[in-house]
């Protein structure tokens, strides 16, 4: 197979000095893919980012992603980041975007480590981060029965009880999805059930769900894999164990969007707001992945929506 471009093209430098066609934030599914479409349409493309991967690197096994049956999320990203070097694409990776702004028709983008690039078009891919609950053993056995996405995991634990810790519409959303495989369904609140009343219903009626309400989660234990959760009451001192193999922490996610909280119209939950051509609020502004307000949260959508917003870029570029 012939690749498109010479092998000594492959490392690209990365050129303050130059004004590149498009400056993509983030090397997750969104950027990397964005990245690839860009190179392909000829655009002098720029990709700056903390790390190549984003959170499909913590993905222990993905099973939703067409191609491969069973892949791992960082076997995934390296194909993915494979991908990319094929192509004449100035990576500066290791480096954190802190303010982006819009001057006339020009971009600037200011980075962590001090350089200052610009740019006619930026695609945004800099998606989110889950919260979390900061208690002993939740990041070791992170994709060892910790999990922060239902949609991804929850046909892993057919037969098993297991434990959604939240109490709006993600935690009982992620409560219906495991309904369908899981025994039971533990729901752990701080206070009460905030989620809408159709979505309580529906657990209700499923007849696996168990709600534990004025219980926050202690610990996680278990040896390789998740075995039970210690709760403790939030207005006292009683304390509840709970065998579960899984424990589904839905209590939001933050997206990475501080360095453009001035320039990009957000949604009230932070993300922002992108039409179904990956076009914000900002004339020659995309964004793409889980940092949007596209609803579903997944590698396929992610790139995706990558995809989408490159070629988007392409046509603003060619209109400009
Ligand atoms: C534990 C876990 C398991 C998952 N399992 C699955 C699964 O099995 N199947 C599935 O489809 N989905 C799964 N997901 C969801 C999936 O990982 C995401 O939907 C997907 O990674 C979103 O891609 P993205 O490119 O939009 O964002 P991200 O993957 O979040 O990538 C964002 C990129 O931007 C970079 N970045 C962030 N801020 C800045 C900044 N200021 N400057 C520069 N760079 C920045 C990050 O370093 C990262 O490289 C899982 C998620 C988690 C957390």
């Amino acid at each position: 197979m012939e690749f498109i471009v010479p092998a000594e093209l492959k490392a690209v430098p990365v050129e303050e000095a130059k004004c590149y066609d498009v400056i993509i934030i983030g090397a997750g599914p969104a950027g990397m893919t964005a990245a690839v479409y860009a190179a392909r349409k000829k655009l002098d493309t720029l990709v700056i980012s903390k790390d190549v991967g984003g959170q499909t690197l913590l993905a222990p096994g993905v099973e939703t992603y067409m191609g491969y049956q069973y892949i791992t999320g960082a076997e995934l990203m390296r194909k993915f980041e494979e991908q990319v070097r094929q192509f004449p694409i100035a990576l500066e990776i290791n480096d954190e975007v802190v303010k982006l702004l819009r001057d006339e028709n020009r971009f600037t983008v200011r980075t962590a480590t001090g350089k200052k690039f610009t740019g006619r078009s930026v695609i945004i891919a800099s998606g989110r981060r889950a919260r979390s609950l900061n208690v002993p053993r939740e990041r070791e056995l992170i994709g060892r029965g910790v999990s922060y996405c239902a949609t991804c995991d929850a046909p892993l634990f057919g037969g098993l009880d297991v434990a959604v810790v939240g109490s709006g519409n993600p935690a009982l959303t992620a409560v219906n999805e495991l309904t369908k495989c899981a025994r039971k369904v533990y729901t752990i609140a701080r206070s009460a059930i905030k989620a809408d009343a159709v979505l309580r219903e529906k657990a209700e009626r499923s007849g696996k769900v168990e709600f534990v309400v004025g219980y926050a989660v202690k610990e996680i234990q278990g040896g390789d894999k998740v075995e039970r959760i210690v709760l403790k009451q939030t207005a006292g001192d009683k304390e509840l164990v709970l065998d579960v193999r899984g424990v589904f922490i839905e209590i939001g996610a933050t997206p990475n969007v501080a360095f453009a909280k001035e320039l990009a119209e957000l949604s009230e939950s932070n993300e922002i707001r992108v039409d179904c051509d990956c076009k914000t609020s900002v004339a020659g502004l995309f964004a793409a992945g889980d940092v949007t307000t596209v609803p579903e949260k997944q590698i396929i959508i992610a790139a995706g929506e990558g995809a989408k917003a490159a070629l988007s870029a392409y046509q603003y570029l060619i209109e400009a």
